[in-house]
């Protein structure tokens, strides 16, 4: 099995030293660990984001988080894990330009683009789910996905994380979805960006993998590569769900998966996981 989506104690809202996540990854067969711990949040960002101390690490402690993962990694070549080390950028408009900025100071092995934002909401924040009242959940759909292409389009990430996470707390649009699905896998294709399935969707109210099965199965029509990580904000939950992804993608039709090292993509048969 592979995870590449996992974060530590640096970003605030998660537990665990890099060293306990390799552990627990060399425990459950694990072969590929990345983690993409969140990128500090733009200042821009954070101005406007009341308790933005608790959503990522500051500035100052990214090059510690390097030296950190480096140093895991040798633990990880001992048990046969390989660690690798990526950053979970928010992609939304008003946080690029630090991203970029932050891109260019310090290299990564894989860049993840996710929208936790509309506008100043962090609307996967369990305590803002006040924001959800003034929203009809098709309205708020519809901007969601339009946020996502925007962020993929704007080239900063090589995997889109957990793509419908606007599904997080059982919020479900009114009717099915499929054309909306075919519309966002196609510009996906076209922006040359990969997408996850991040198994965190099992351990929330919406109870399903992101991106759930007709998205998934969209996604592979249209010919975008996938990888698989479980989000994992603590040791315990490394590699959570993996099974459940491995017969999500049997389901879907994919045969491979991608996992990203030194920002290249290479492709691992399912059947090998
Ligand atoms: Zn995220
Ligand atoms: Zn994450």
């Amino acid at each position: 099995m592979i995870d590449c989506h996992v974060h530590t104690w640096r970003c605030r809202h998660a537990t665990g030293t890099p060293v306990e996540y390799v552990r627990a990854a060399a425990e459950r067969g694990i072969s590929v660990l990345t983690f993409t711990e969140h990128l500090p949040l733009a200042p821009d960002l954070a101005d406007r984001v009341p308790g933005a101390a608790r959503y990522a690490m500051p500035e100052s402690e990214l090059p510690l988080y390097i030296a950190e993962i480096a140093e895991a990694a040798t633990l990880g070549s001992s048990l046969g894990v390989e660690v690798l080390c990526g950053i979970e950028v928010d992609a939304v408009p008003i946080a690029r330009p630090y991203a970029r900025e932050m891109l260019a100071q310090h290299s990564f092995d894989v860049v993840l683009g996710s929208v936790h934002f509309i506008d100043d909401w962090a609307f996967d924040d369990p305590s803002l789910r006040d924001g959800y009242d003034v929203w009809s959940p098709d309205a708020l759909w519809e901007r969601y996905f339009g946020d996502v292409l925007d962020a993929a389009r704007a080239g900063l990430a090589d995997v889109m994380a957990h793509v419908d996470l606007v599904k997080k707390f059982g919020v479900w649009p009114s009717g099915p979805a499929d054309g909306m699905y075919r519309e966002t896998a196609s510009a996906l294709a076209e922006a040359g960006v990969a997408v996850e399935v991040n198994t965190a969707g099992l351990r929330k109210p919406c109870q399903e993998i992101y991106p759930g099965a007709a998205l998934l199965r969209a996604l592979r029509e249209a010919g975008v590569p996938v990888t698989i990580g479980s989000d994992a904000h603590t040791p315990d939950e490394v590699g959570a769900g993996g099974a459940e992804a491995l017969a999500a993608l049997g389901d879907a039709g994919f045969r491979s998966v991608v996992v990203f090292s030194g920002r290249e993509m290479r492709e691992v048969r399912l059947d090998e996981l």
